[in-house]
Protein backbone atom coordinates (compact mmCIF):
# COMPACT_ATOMS: atom_id res chain seq x y z
CA UNK A 1 0.00 0.00 0.00
CA UNK A 2 1.44 3.21 -0.85
CA UNK A 3 1.27 5.82 1.68
CA UNK A 4 1.53 8.87 -0.51
CA UNK A 5 -1.14 10.82 -1.67
CA UNK A 6 -0.67 12.94 -4.61
CA UNK A 7 -4.26 14.62 -5.83
CA UNK A 8 -5.44 14.63 -9.33
CA UNK A 9 -6.05 18.59 -8.96
CA UNK A 10 -2.15 18.93 -8.27
CA UNK A 11 -1.07 17.34 -11.90
CA UNK A 12 -4.18 18.46 -13.58
CA UNK A 13 -5.70 16.28 -16.51
CA UNK A 14 -3.03 16.61 -19.19
CA UNK A 15 -0.05 15.87 -16.48
CA UNK A 16 -2.42 12.81 -14.99
CA UNK A 17 -2.44 11.37 -18.71
CA UNK A 18 0.90 11.76 -19.46
CA UNK A 19 2.48 10.27 -16.22
CA UNK A 20 0.27 7.52 -16.86
CA UNK A 21 1.21 7.33 -20.99
CA UNK A 22 4.69 7.65 -19.90
CA UNK A 23 4.37 3.32 -18.80
CA UNK A 24 3.15 2.58 -22.03
CA UNK A 25 4.41 2.15 -25.58
CA UNK A 26 3.76 0.32 -28.67
CA UNK A 27 4.32 -2.99 -30.17
CA UNK A 28 1.97 -3.30 -32.98
CA UNK A 29 3.04 -2.52 -36.95
CA UNK A 30 -0.45 -1.54 -37.00
CA UNK A 31 -0.65 1.43 -34.56
CA UNK A 32 0.69 4.12 -36.07
CA UNK A 33 -0.03 6.53 -33.57
CA UNK A 34 -0.94 6.71 -30.02
CA UNK A 35 -1.50 8.71 -27.05
CA UNK A 36 -0.71 11.81 -27.70
CA UNK A 37 -2.79 13.45 -30.68
CA UNK A 38 -6.54 13.95 -31.13
CA UNK A 39 -6.88 10.53 -32.34
CA UNK A 40 -5.06 7.83 -32.64
CA UNK A 41 -4.50 5.85 -36.15
CA UNK A 42 -4.72 1.88 -36.71
CA UNK A 43 -4.09 0.57 -39.37
CA UNK A 44 -5.40 -2.79 -40.41
CA UNK A 45 -3.49 -5.60 -42.00
CA UNK A 46 -4.46 -6.02 -45.64
CA UNK A 47 -7.89 -8.16 -46.05
CA UNK A 48 -8.69 -8.56 -42.16
CA UNK A 49 -11.67 -7.18 -40.76
CA UNK A 50 -11.98 -4.92 -37.56
CA UNK A 51 -13.57 -6.30 -34.63
CA UNK A 52 -14.67 -3.61 -31.75
CA UNK A 53 -15.66 -4.07 -28.69
CA UNK A 54 -16.54 -1.89 -25.49
CA UNK A 55 -17.23 -2.34 -22.18
CA UNK A 56 -18.27 0.13 -19.24
CA UNK A 57 -17.72 -0.53 -15.22
CA UNK A 58 -19.45 1.61 -13.01
CA UNK A 59 -18.46 1.55 -9.59
CA UNK A 60 -21.09 0.61 -6.47
CA UNK A 61 -22.97 -1.50 -10.31
CA UNK A 62 -20.03 -3.83 -11.06
CA UNK A 63 -17.63 -3.49 -8.83
CA UNK A 64 -16.93 -2.95 -5.02
CA UNK A 65 -13.92 -0.88 -4.01
CA UNK A 66 -13.96 -2.29 -0.14
CA UNK A 67 -12.99 -5.56 -1.75
CA UNK A 68 -11.19 -5.38 -5.19
CA UNK A 69 -7.82 -4.38 -5.45
CA UNK A 70 -7.34 -1.33 -8.22
CA UNK A 71 -4.94 -3.12 -9.76
CA UNK A 72 -7.47 -6.48 -10.64
CA UNK A 73 -9.33 -4.04 -11.57
CA UNK A 74 -7.46 -2.14 -13.94
CA UNK A 75 -6.86 -6.37 -15.27
CA UNK A 76 -10.52 -7.31 -15.27
CA UNK A 77 -11.69 -4.64 -17.38
CA UNK A 78 -9.07 -5.27 -19.92
CA UNK A 79 -9.88 -9.38 -19.64
CA UNK A 80 -13.63 -8.49 -20.12
CA UNK A 81 -13.04 -6.78 -23.59
CA UNK A 82 -10.67 -9.49 -24.57
CA UNK A 83 -12.97 -11.92 -24.05
CA UNK A 84 -15.60 -10.56 -25.81
CA UNK A 85 -12.40 -10.44 -28.98
CA UNK A 86 -11.39 -14.22 -27.93
CA UNK A 87 -15.27 -15.17 -28.70
CA UNK A 88 -15.00 -13.91 -31.96
CA UNK A 89 -12.26 -16.14 -32.48
CA UNK A 90 -10.05 -13.16 -32.74
CA UNK A 91 -7.06 -11.43 -30.99
CA UNK A 92 -7.39 -7.49 -29.38
CA UNK A 93 -4.35 -5.75 -30.73
CA UNK A 94 -5.12 -1.96 -29.67
CA UNK A 95 -7.36 -0.64 -26.64
CA UNK A 96 -8.96 3.03 -25.75
CA UNK A 97 -9.46 3.37 -22.20
CA UNK A 98 -11.82 5.72 -20.44
CA UNK A 99 -12.13 6.70 -16.82
CA UNK A 100 -14.18 9.34 -14.75
CA UNK A 101 -13.09 9.48 -11.19
CA UNK A 102 -14.19 11.33 -8.48
CA UNK A 103 -11.46 13.41 -6.03
CA UNK A 104 -11.63 10.57 -3.73
CA UNK A 105 -8.95 8.93 -6.17
CA UNK A 106 -5.23 10.05 -5.55
CA UNK A 107 -3.24 9.71 -9.11
CA UNK A 108 -1.49 6.81 -6.90
CA UNK A 109 -4.49 4.81 -7.04
CA UNK A 110 -5.00 5.81 -10.62
CA UNK A 111 -1.76 4.69 -11.46
CA UNK A 112 -2.03 1.30 -9.68
CA UNK A 113 -5.41 0.76 -11.82
CA UNK A 114 -2.96 1.51 -14.98
CA UNK A 115 -0.78 -1.01 -13.13
CA UNK A 116 -3.15 -3.72 -13.20
CA UNK A 117 -4.25 -2.78 -17.15
CA UNK A 118 -0.77 -2.83 -18.25
CA UNK A 119 0.00 -5.76 -16.94
CA UNK A 120 -3.09 -7.45 -19.15
CA UNK A 121 -1.26 -5.08 -22.05
CA UNK A 122 2.01 -6.76 -21.88
CA UNK A 123 0.39 -10.50 -20.84
CA UNK A 124 -2.13 -10.22 -24.34
CA UNK A 125 0.51 -7.90 -26.55
CA UNK A 126 -1.74 -5.00 -26.99
CA UNK A 127 -1.37 -1.61 -27.50
CA UNK A 128 -2.90 1.36 -25.37
CA UNK A 129 -3.48 3.91 -28.12
CA UNK A 130 -6.01 6.89 -26.39
CA UNK A 131 -8.16 7.33 -24.07
CA UNK A 132 -10.66 10.11 -22.48
CA UNK A 133 -10.25 11.94 -18.67
CA UNK A 134 -12.95 13.22 -16.92
CA UNK A 135 -14.08 14.05 -13.31
CA UNK A 136 -17.24 12.82 -12.22
CA UNK A 137 -19.38 13.72 -8.77
CA UNK A 138 -19.00 10.22 -7.23
CA UNK A 139 -17.01 7.11 -7.79
CA UNK A 140 -15.22 5.38 -10.23
CA UNK A 141 -16.33 4.86 -14.31
CA UNK A 142 -14.21 2.89 -16.84
CA UNK A 143 -14.60 2.49 -19.85
CA UNK A 144 -12.59 0.02 -22.82
CA UNK A 145 -12.36 0.01 -25.90
CA UNK A 146 -10.93 -3.32 -27.69
CA UNK A 147 -9.94 -3.24 -31.39
CA UNK A 148 -8.94 -6.51 -32.90
CA UNK A 149 -8.30 -7.57 -36.96
CA UNK A 150 -9.17 -11.18 -38.20
CA UNK A 151 -9.48 -12.16 -41.80
CA UNK A 152 -13.10 -12.91 -42.29
CA UNK A 153 -13.19 -16.36 -42.65
CA UNK A 154 -11.96 -16.95 -39.41
CA UNK A 155 -14.65 -14.65 -37.65
CA UNK A 156 -16.87 -16.97 -35.53
CA UNK A 157 -20.20 -15.24 -34.76
CA UNK A 158 -22.96 -16.69 -32.26
CA UNK A 159 -25.22 -17.44 -35.38
CA UNK A 160 -23.62 -20.42 -37.05
CA UNK A 161 -25.04 -23.56 -34.95
CA UNK A 162 -26.91 -26.50 -36.73
CA UNK A 163 -28.66 -29.34 -34.95
CA UNK A 164 -26.15 -31.64 -34.12
CA UNK A 165 -23.20 -30.08 -33.14
CA UNK A 166 -22.01 -30.98 -30.10
CA UNK A 167 -21.96 -27.78 -27.75
CA UNK A 168 -18.55 -27.11 -25.52
CA UNK A 169 -17.20 -24.91 -22.64
CA UNK A 170 -13.35 -24.17 -22.58
CA UNK A 171 -13.11 -24.32 -18.72
CA UNK A 172 -14.82 -24.90 -15.45
CA UNK A 173 -17.94 -22.22 -14.53
CA UNK A 174 -20.40 -20.96 -11.80
CA UNK A 175 -17.12 -20.09 -9.62
CA UNK A 176 -16.60 -16.47 -10.36
CA UNK A 177 -20.37 -16.18 -8.65
CA UNK A 178 -19.56 -18.12 -5.60
CA UNK A 179 -16.48 -16.11 -5.21
CA UNK A 180 -18.32 -12.86 -5.63
CA UNK A 181 -20.73 -14.42 -2.72
CA UNK A 182 -18.04 -15.31 -0.31
CA UNK A 183 -16.36 -11.25 -0.80
CA UNK A 184 -19.96 -10.01 -0.08
CA UNK A 185 -20.28 -12.23 2.90
CA UNK A 186 -16.36 -11.54 4.31
CA UNK A 187 -17.51 -7.58 3.63
CA UNK A 188 -20.83 -7.92 6.05
CA UNK A 189 -18.64 -9.34 8.59
CA UNK A 190 -16.17 -7.24 8.33
CA UNK A 191 -18.88 -3.82 8.53
CA UNK A 192 -19.64 -5.48 11.88
CA UNK A 193 -16.81 -6.40 13.15
CA UNK A 194 -13.58 -4.31 11.80
CA UNK A 195 -11.08 -6.02 13.76
CA UNK A 196 -11.99 -9.58 12.59
CA UNK A 197 -9.51 -9.96 9.74
CA UNK A 198 -11.35 -11.54 6.55
CA UNK A 199 -10.38 -15.52 6.00
CA UNK A 200 -10.46 -16.11 2.47
CA UNK A 201 -7.74 -19.92 2.70
CA UNK A 202 -10.68 -21.98 1.62
CA UNK A 203 -11.66 -20.18 -0.88
CA UNK A 204 -8.82 -18.37 -3.00
CA UNK A 205 -9.79 -20.82 -5.87
CA UNK A 206 -13.24 -19.15 -6.23
CA UNK A 207 -12.20 -15.38 -4.97
CA UNK A 208 -9.06 -15.64 -7.92
CA UNK A 209 -11.88 -16.53 -10.15
CA UNK A 210 -14.05 -13.68 -8.93
CA UNK A 211 -11.14 -11.26 -9.35
CA UNK A 212 -8.61 -12.39 -11.54
CA UNK A 213 -10.45 -13.68 -14.77
CA UNK A 214 -8.21 -14.90 -17.59
CA UNK A 215 -9.51 -14.18 -21.37
CA UNK A 216 -9.54 -17.70 -23.08
CA UNK A 217 -7.51 -16.09 -26.16
CA UNK A 218 -5.44 -19.33 -25.96
CA UNK A 219 -8.62 -20.90 -27.36
CA UNK A 220 -8.30 -19.23 -30.13
CA UNK A 221 -4.62 -20.91 -30.75
CA UNK A 222 -5.90 -24.08 -29.70
CA UNK A 223 -8.40 -24.40 -32.64
CA UNK A 224 -6.03 -23.17 -35.07
CA UNK A 225 -4.09 -25.96 -33.96
CA UNK A 226 -6.41 -28.58 -33.76
CA UNK A 227 -7.75 -27.67 -37.36
CA UNK A 228 -11.75 -26.81 -36.14
CA UNK A 229 -13.65 -23.88 -36.19
CA UNK A 230 -16.28 -23.72 -34.25
CA UNK A 231 -19.62 -23.20 -35.60
CA UNK A 232 -20.87 -20.65 -33.32
CA UNK A 233 -19.17 -19.20 -30.02
CA UNK A 234 -19.81 -16.49 -27.14
CA UNK A 235 -18.16 -15.72 -24.15
CA UNK A 236 -19.38 -16.74 -20.57
CA UNK A 237 -20.24 -13.45 -19.29
CA UNK A 238 -23.80 -13.70 -17.63
CA UNK A 239 -24.21 -17.32 -16.62
CA UNK A 240 -24.56 -20.77 -19.13
CA UNK A 241 -28.34 -20.23 -19.35
CA UNK A 242 -27.96 -16.81 -20.61
CA UNK A 243 -25.30 -17.63 -22.95
CA UNK A 244 -26.79 -20.91 -25.01
CA UNK A 245 -29.68 -19.09 -25.36
CA UNK A 246 -28.15 -16.34 -26.97
CA UNK A 247 -26.85 -18.59 -29.36
CA UNK A 248 -30.16 -20.91 -29.30
CA UNK A 249 -31.66 -17.22 -30.82
CA UNK A 250 -28.89 -16.39 -32.83
CA UNK A 251 -28.56 -19.61 -34.81
CA UNK A 252 -32.37 -20.40 -34.68
CA UNK A 253 -31.70 -23.73 -32.87
CA UNK A 254 -32.53 -25.82 -29.51
CA UNK A 255 -30.12 -26.65 -27.01
CA UNK A 256 -29.62 -29.74 -24.75
CA UNK A 257 -26.86 -29.70 -21.59
CA UNK A 258 -26.77 -32.47 -19.42
CA UNK A 259 -25.81 -31.58 -15.54
CA UNK A 260 -23.56 -34.90 -15.14
CA UNK A 261 -21.54 -33.16 -18.08
CA UNK A 262 -21.02 -29.91 -16.43
CA UNK A 263 -17.17 -28.33 -15.74
CA UNK A 264 -17.58 -27.54 -12.00
CA UNK A 265 -14.37 -27.32 -9.61
CA UNK A 266 -14.59 -29.09 -6.23
CA UNK A 267 -14.07 -25.96 -4.67
CA UNK A 268 -16.99 -24.79 -6.60
CA UNK A 269 -18.95 -27.61 -4.70
CA UNK A 270 -17.22 -27.36 -1.50
CA UNK A 271 -18.16 -23.32 -1.52
CA UNK A 272 -22.11 -23.83 -2.55
CA UNK A 273 -22.32 -26.57 0.09
CA UNK A 274 -20.94 -24.22 3.02
CA UNK A 275 -22.69 -20.93 1.70
CA UNK A 276 -25.83 -23.55 1.16
CA UNK A 277 -26.40 -22.60 -2.23
CA UNK A 278 -27.29 -24.19 -5.30
CA UNK A 279 -24.07 -25.20 -7.21
CA UNK A 280 -26.35 -25.54 -10.91
CA UNK A 281 -28.04 -22.28 -10.27
CA UNK A 282 -24.49 -20.76 -9.58
CA UNK A 283 -23.43 -22.52 -13.33
CA UNK A 284 -26.99 -21.65 -15.23
CA UNK A 285 -26.81 -18.25 -13.54
CA UNK A 286 -24.56 -16.61 -11.85
CA UNK A 287 -21.84 -15.14 -14.18
CA UNK A 288 -18.44 -13.95 -14.72
CA UNK A 289 -16.87 -17.04 -15.52
CA UNK A 290 -15.33 -15.79 -18.86
CA UNK A 291 -14.81 -18.90 -20.44
CA UNK A 292 -15.85 -19.75 -24.03
CA UNK A 293 -18.90 -21.46 -24.93
CA UNK A 294 -18.68 -22.66 -28.53
CA UNK A 295 -20.26 -25.18 -31.16
CA UNK A 296 -18.15 -27.94 -32.97
CA UNK A 297 -19.71 -29.68 -35.92
CA UNK A 298 -19.68 -33.80 -35.03
CA UNK A 299 -17.43 -34.60 -37.94
CA UNK A 300 -14.88 -32.79 -35.85
CA UNK A 301 -15.48 -34.89 -32.64
CA UNK A 302 -12.56 -37.00 -33.27
CA UNK A 303 -10.38 -33.80 -32.99
CA UNK A 304 -11.59 -32.82 -29.86
CA UNK A 305 -12.34 -35.91 -27.79
CA UNK A 306 -9.34 -36.13 -25.90
CA UNK A 307 -8.50 -32.52 -25.57
CA UNK A 308 -7.84 -31.77 -21.92
CA UNK A 309 -9.34 -27.90 -22.50
CA UNK A 310 -12.75 -29.06 -24.14
CA UNK A 311 -15.29 -30.28 -22.34
CA UNK A 312 -18.05 -31.52 -24.42
CA UNK A 313 -21.44 -30.27 -22.23
CA UNK A 314 -24.25 -31.47 -24.59
CA UNK A 315 -25.78 -30.76 -28.11
CA UNK A 316 -27.71 -28.33 -30.43
CA UNK A 317 -31.18 -29.81 -31.21
CA UNK A 318 -33.89 -28.33 -33.50
CA UNK A 319 -36.02 -25.46 -32.60
CA UNK A 320 -38.41 -26.34 -31.41
CA UNK A 321 -36.76 -28.67 -28.79
CA UNK A 322 -35.78 -25.19 -26.88
CA UNK A 323 -32.99 -24.89 -24.66
CA UNK A 324 -33.17 -27.16 -21.33
CA UNK A 325 -30.60 -29.17 -19.13
CA UNK A 326 -31.06 -32.92 -18.00
CA UNK A 327 -30.87 -33.39 -15.15
CA UNK A 328 -29.20 -36.41 -13.07
CA UNK A 329 -32.70 -38.09 -12.78
CA UNK A 330 -33.68 -38.00 -15.70
CA UNK A 331 -35.76 -35.16 -15.39
CA UNK A 332 -35.70 -32.29 -18.22
CA UNK A 333 -35.71 -28.32 -16.80
CA UNK A 334 -35.71 -25.86 -18.97
CA UNK A 335 -33.12 -23.40 -19.49
CA UNK A 336 -34.20 -19.26 -18.06
CA UNK A 337 -31.86 -16.32 -18.40
CA UNK A 338 -31.46 -14.65 -15.13
CA UNK A 339 -28.06 -12.58 -16.21
CA UNK A 340 -26.93 -9.76 -14.48
CA UNK A 341 -29.90 -6.85 -13.81
CA UNK A 342 -28.36 -3.89 -13.51
CA UNK A 343 -31.90 -2.40 -14.02
P1 LIG B 1 -9.04 15.87 -26.42
O1 LIG B 1 -9.32 17.03 -25.55
O2 LIG B 1 -8.62 16.20 -27.81
O3 LIG B 1 -10.09 14.81 -26.33
P2 LIG B 1 -7.47 14.70 -24.36
O4 LIG B 1 -6.76 15.74 -23.63
O5 LIG B 1 -8.72 14.11 -23.79
O6 LIG B 1 -7.71 15.20 -25.83
O7 LIG B 1 -6.47 13.51 -24.65
C1 LIG B 1 -5.15 13.74 -25.05
C2 LIG B 1 -4.54 12.42 -25.44
O8 LIG B 1 -4.47 11.54 -24.32
C3 LIG B 1 -5.32 11.67 -26.51
O9 LIG B 1 -4.41 11.01 -27.34
C4 LIG B 1 -6.13 10.68 -25.70
O10 LIG B 1 -6.44 9.54 -26.47
C5 LIG B 1 -5.19 10.38 -24.55
N1 LIG B 1 -5.91 10.03 -23.30
C6 LIG B 1 -6.76 10.82 -22.61
N2 LIG B 1 -7.20 10.21 -21.50
C7 LIG B 1 -6.63 8.99 -21.48
C8 LIG B 1 -6.70 7.88 -20.60
N3 LIG B 1 -7.47 7.88 -19.52
N4 LIG B 1 -5.98 6.77 -20.92
C9 LIG B 1 -5.23 6.75 -22.02
N5 LIG B 1 -5.10 7.75 -22.88
C10 LIG B 1 -5.79 8.88 -22.63
MG1 LIG C 1 -10.64 13.74 -24.75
Amino acid sequence: MSIERTEIADLGEFGLIERLASKFSLQHKSSRLGIGDDAAIVSPPASHELLVSTDMLMEGVHFDLSYVPLRHLGYKAMAVNISDIAAMNAHVSQVVVSLAMSNRFSVEAIEELYEGMKLACDTYGIDLVGGDTSNSRQGLVISVTAIGFATPEKIVRRSGAQPGDLLCVSGDLGAAYLGLQILEREKQVFMQTPDVQPDLTDFEYVVGRQLKPEPRIDMVERFEKLGIMPSAMIDISDGLASEVLHICKKSNCGAVVFEDHLPIHKDTYDTAEKLNMSVITAVLNGGEDYELLFTIPQKDYQKIELDPFIQIIGHIDKPDKGASVRMRSGQFIDMKAQGWNHF
